[in-house]
């Protein structure tokens, strides 16, 4: 390890990253006595941080320190999913690991499965050495869409990649549309730029099914249904023609497609969106006039709102906006959903791909691994899957419909290896457990998707216990596995300088902590989008010439609200405003502030099904059910409910969470989950 930088009489201060999956990546700076951390504050001088964390992140030494963190690899010793372990020595853990994949490499290394998200951030120990040993190993490949895929695409087909405004510039804007965003909870740096504009005499508007502690705090909140964001925007569209609030230089100059998507936009009357989305006409009049007429105006749009069936159109349609007003002239004008296409990072050199030597592996998506885990081999399917190494995730709580998900997670012919922090309901269920190092213990460099400066983050504290970066534990294991290439031998730090390359000034990572990347204020002023046709592509070539619609459009939910007699509340499950997807829900101070897993539900819902605020429901569907307290609050729209998320199962009043309700059917561009396309039935338990 590095010695700490900034050393004083008073201990020494040592700069990092926020690894989580949050688009702020904060700067860290780190408070190390006699070897151990004592404080996480934000660094004063990155801008972006500006010396503020969020609730979670400011006690991360009670997560580093956790008196439940795993210290030593472990072995099961009763059955799966009981969460009986005994202690086992890293070599006897590894040498375990590797002679059970030996023979499943050697009969078809494809039955071997990665799963791995944004547990963190990190380039390094997230895929950094991992990639390199399934790629090395020919593994499956794991399709890693389980977030933002399908918003993804949608910028990138419209466009041309995941780029935006920068940040920064939402302090200048007139009128700031938050969209599919509870920034307070989830974007809070966001949310401070966007208090300076609000005290500049910005305009705020919220458009959220739920009425979130953003909305509560914007001028307007426009609780639309769930999946109906596309309705909406061709609804503004089509208000922006008829009144001709329009930029036809800016069209005519810098866009594609402008008379089909016209075409389009006009069988939108706001009368037709404001039914699909069960809003008044008149607020979304009042939109289209705000946005239309105020200058300059900006779109903060975040992944919530692309997790339906038409996630990935929704994000194309509200991506079309900006260019019809000509608000990307002004830095201050235009749209961010992901800043990280901006950042060059060299995934090749990290990944090696080359190590696959020509083998083409199939592709399990994670989305729908409930499914996956139990198939049988076939010749469509491929090898059953006989071994999954799990590191920075955590399916059994997050990935939908988990009576599946713990149904195949308990195979008696499955080996299972987990790397974690600590016995996650995932780890429940492993063979093996490896104890992973948290943030404070390894070094690693962050792109970002909020902002554009590149961190690095150094180790402040040597390993607690026996833990070990993943990057060591994939070098151990393909030690173990025989792959002798030289890359294997790469430290840390090496891969660190290597993931920007020349491209990122890293002696200035050293010495500050950050890099700032040199992006135009006002990147598409003058058009030069980062498409084929280096326009904004309101009609996609590429997408009609794969058989789909070349325009965005609404497309309905695969459950849309009222369909089903059944089941007649649409739920969403965004998350505990003290969690961060299962993160820090073992965090008892955190916990603490959440009490438990709440549903929240409007009285004009909760009434007439005789349910009282506080008391246990069940929340079913023909795929499952769970249990949780029912909060009466206006927080829910009618006909919404709101699955605060995402508990651990084992932390639940029945041992199972929100996600036993959600489906794994897919979006339509980038085949990511539909967690908020859900129809459920709630009733008061007895
Ligand atoms: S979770 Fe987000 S806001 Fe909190 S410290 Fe990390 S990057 Fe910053």
């Amino acid at each position: 390890m590095q010695p700490p930088i900034n050393a004083n009489g008073q201990g020494s201060t040592v700069r990092g990253a926020c690894p989580h999956d949050c688009p702020d990546t904060c700067a860290l700076l780190t408070t190390v006595q006699d070897g151990r951390a004592i404080r996480v504050q934000g660094n004063p001088a990155h801008r972006h941080t500006d010396g503020a964390l969020c609730t979670k992140v400011s006690r991360y030494t009670e997560r580093s320190y956790h008196p439940d963190r795993i210290l030593t690899p472990l072995r099961r010793t009763g059955p799966k999913g009981s969460g009986q372990f005994t202690p086992v020595s890293w070599d006897e853990a590894l040498d375990e690991i590797a002679s059970r994949l030996k023979p499943i490499a050697a009969r078809d290394p494809q039955a071997i499965l990665p799963y791995s998200y944004a547990g963190t951030m990190g380039l390094v120990q997230s895929e950094g050495m991992a990639a390199r040993f399934f790629h090395r190993l020919g593994a499956s490949h794991l399709e890693r869409t389980i977030c933002a895929t399908a918003g993804g695409e949608g910028l990138v087909h419209t466009l041309g990649g995941k780029v935006g405004m920068k940040v920064e510039h939402f302090a200048e804007s007139k009128l700031i549309l938050i969209w599919g965003s509870n920034s307070i909870g989830s974007n809070l740096h966001f949310w401070r730029v966007a208090q300076q504009a609000k005290r500049d005499g910005a305009r705020l508007v919220c458009i959220d099914p739920r009425r979130t502690e953003t909305a509560d705090k914007c001028h307007e909140h426009i609780a639309l249904l769930p999946g109906t964001d596309a309705a909406l925007a061709l609804a503004l569209m089509h208000e922006l023609i008829v009144n001709d609030w329009l930029d036809h230089d800016y069209i005519a100059r810098h866009t594609l497609g402008w008379e089909r998507l016209r075409e389009r936009a006009l069988q939108w009357p706001p009368e037709r969106a404001a039914q699909v989305c069960g809003v008044p006409v008149e607020q979304i009049r009042r939109l289209a006039r705000d946005y239309g007429t105020t200058k300059p105006a900006a779109i903060r749009l975040n992944y919530g709102m692309q997790r339906v069936r038409g996630g990935g159109n929704a994000v194309r349609a509200i991506a079309c906006l900006p260019a019809l007003v000509g608000a990307w002239r002004d830095r201050a004008g235009g749209l961010l959903l992901s800043a990280s296409g901006f950042f060059p990072i060299r995934r090749q050199a990290l990944h090696r791909p080359d190590l696959l030597a020509g083998r083409t592996p199939r592709t399990i998506n994670m989305v729908t691994i409930g499914d996956d885990l139990l198939r049988e081999a076939s010749p469509t399917f491929g090898p059953k899957i006989e071994a999954l190494i799990v590191y920075d995730s955590n399916p059994v709580a997050v990935a939908p419909e988990s009576g599946k998900v713990v149904q195949g997670f308990a195979r008696e012919d499955l080996f299972t290896v987990v790397l974690e922090h600590f016995q996650t309901d995932t780890a429940d269920y492993a063979d093996i457990i490896l104890p992973a190092t948290t943030q404070l213990e390894h070094w690693d460099i962050h792109a970002s998707y909020g902002h554009t400066d590149v961190l690095l983050n150094r180790p402040a504290i040597a390993p607690v216990g026996q833990a070990r970066p993943n990057t060591e534990v994939f070098r151990a294991l393909a030690a173990r596995m025989g792959f002798d290439d030289p890359c294997f031998a790469d430290d840390d730090l090496s891969l660190c300088r290597s993931a920007f390359g020349d491209a990122v000034d890293f002696e200035q990572l050293l010495d500050q902590g950050y890099a700032t990347l040199p992006i135009p204020d006002a990147p598409f002023a003058d058009g030069g989008f980062p498409t084929a046709s280096g326009k904004c592509e309101f009609f996609s070539e590429r997408l009609a010439r794969q058989g789909m619609d070349g325009l965005p459009d609404h497309l309905p939910n695969h459950e849309p609200a009222g369909s089903d007699p059944r089941h007649p509340l649409a739920m969403i499950s965004p998350p505990a405003r003290n969690f961060l997807n299962s993160s820090f829900v073992n965090v008892k101070s955190l916990r603490d502030i959440e009490g438990e897993p709440l549903l929240e539900i409007h009285a004009h819902d909760a009434q007439p099904r005789g349910i009282a605020d506080g008391q246990l429901v069940r929340v079913f569907n023909d795929r499952g059910e769970y249990r949780c307290k029912a909060r009466i609050s206006e927080r829910a729209r009618p006909g919404v409910v709101n699955g605060l998320g995402i508990w651990w199962r084992k932390l639940g009043p029945s041992g199972t969470n929100v996600n036993e309700v959600t489906s794994q059917r897919l979006t339509d561009l980038g085949n990511g989950p539909v967690f908020y396309d859900c129809l459920v039935e709630v009733s008061a338990c007895a």
